[in-house]
């Protein structure tokens, strides 16, 4: 596979994980050299009628990794960096996080290659509707519901859902999640990535007997994981120390005004020129001495060139793939206790699942509801992956590819190979 077209820096740390997991759990080979590529990926061309007049046309993917446990589900990313490998690899990594967090729903994601701060609102609106419309033949409430991810948002969703819905001549909420609640949203589904890392937080706190409330905690990337994460730390008494997003870092070792930041970044989209703290880059963000790390940006920040320097007790993973396999082996030796991205960040798509079921339903539940029973799944899966570690003597992340793989795995044997 990673010589073929799939092939990336990213998907070929996601396959070497893959590897790794498949290896330890002995799955049949068949099974595994299937598994290590994806179902279908389509690439369309997405021309846009830009403000100046001219058509530009973006470059959009979906990649549908594993539909053997149900339908496929995954965000849509648009960021400078999408393409083909990097969409392949987080579709693989959605397969393992929706199998191991126990839900009915397979793995894919999807993206543009754009940058969304550069569109006007008219713009990424044209730019959305053309992408839906493109790949409308391969998405659907019980085929592959997208969802937000980096550079999408509600506003996103909204999009998505407009133009599938007046295709199909009728209201279609269910065909994609993380959706306003005004027209078919859930409650919590905003918050509930960073609030499902901070969770998991807690509980490897327990774990490791750690008081939070005499921790220190610094967070790279403040958008919708980031930003969320600092919120509910800052809220059980963590001392947020450090934060960044793509203008940069702000460290002050006696805390940070958490309530000033959000309402920085609300009002300017961003961070810069936030006047608290002392500027840090992107990087040097990754080595300071804090309790709790949560890189909540982009892939492959966390690699053999820094991962000596890290010094945080818990490292909980909010983005997907920040880690590299060389980086995991070093943290490991430094007793770094890790709480890798498909478990970490798993609140996003497990509160994705609930609003496609609400909607479906066409009922819908409260917000204490929502967090409850995604706290419940979390933690659940939080220890059934400590034990899993514990009873292999294997780190996190192992662990918790194991049981993701695995339940992957056997559900291909019960079904068979068709013709
Ligand atoms: P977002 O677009 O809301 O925010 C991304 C943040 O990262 C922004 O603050 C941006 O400024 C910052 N950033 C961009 N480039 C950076 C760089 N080079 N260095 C540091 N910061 C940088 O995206 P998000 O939804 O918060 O997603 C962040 C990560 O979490 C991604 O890896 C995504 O796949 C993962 N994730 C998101 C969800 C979700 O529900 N949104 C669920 C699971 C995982």
């Amino acid at each position: 596979m990673a010589t073929d077209e799939w092939h990336s820096a990213t998907s070929e740390m996601a396959i070497q994980q893959f590897d790794i997991a498949a290896d330890k759990l002995n799955v049949d080979p068949n099974v595994a050299r299937r598994l290590r590529r994806p179902d279908r990926a389509i690439i369309v061309s997405v021309p846009t009628r830009m403000d100046d007049g001219g058509v530009k046309v973006f470059t959009g993917y979906r990649v549908q990794h594993n539909d053997v446990l149900g339908p496929f589900k995954g965000g849509i990313r648009y960021h400078p960096a999408v393409n083909l490998g990097e969409v392949s690899a987080l579709a693989m990594w959605m397969t393992w996080k929706c199998s191991l967090v126990g839900l009915p729903l397979g793995g894919a994601k999807g993206g543009i290659a754009c940058d969304p701060a550069e569109l006007s609102r008219h713009e990424l609106q044209s730019m959305t509707r053309r992408f839906t419309a493109e790949i409308i033949n391969v998405i659907g409430p019980d085929v592959d519901v997208p969802a937000p991810d980096m550079g999408t948002n509600e506003q996103v969703m909204a999009w998505i859902m407009d133009t599938y819905s007046q295709h199909k001549g009728r209201a279609v909420p269910e065909v994609v999640t993380g959706k306003p609640v005004a027209i078919g949203g859930t409650l919590g589904r905003r918050e509930a990535t960073g609030r499902g890392v901070v969770y998991t937080i807690m509980e490897a706190a327990k774990h490791l007997a750690i008081d939070l409330t005499k921790c220190t905690a610094v967070v790279q990337g403040f958008g919708n994981v980031g930003s969320v994460a600092v919120k509910e730390l800052a809220n059980i008494g963590v001392k947020i120390v450090a934060v960044s997003d793509r203008s940069g870092g702000f460290v002050d070792m006696k805390g940070l005004p958490v309530d000033k930041l959000l309402e920085v970044a609300s009002k300017n989209h961003s961070l810069e020129g936030c006047p608290y703290g002392d500027k840090t880059t992107n990087q040097e963000i990754l080595e300071i001495k804090c309790d709790v790390l949560v890189p909540a940006a982009l892939e492959m920040q966390i690699t053999k060139a820094n991962a000596a320097n890290v010094k945080c007790r818990i490292l909980a993973e909010g983005a997907n793939g920040p880690t590299t396999p060389e980086a995991d082996a070093i943290l490991r030796d430094k007793g770094i206790f890790l709480v890798p991205d498909i478990l970490a960040n798993a609140g996003g798509v497990v509160v994705s699942y609930f609003e496609w079921v609400q909607d479906l339903q066409n009922f819908f539940w409260n917000e204490a509801e929502v967090n409850n029973k995604l706290r419940e799944i979390l933690v659940k899966s939080f220890h059934e992956v400590l034990q899993m570690s514990q009873k292999h003597s294997v780190d996190m992340r192992l662990a918790a590819l194991m049981i993701g793989i695995d339940r992957v795995a056997r559900a291909m044997l019960w079904r068979g190979l068709y013709a």
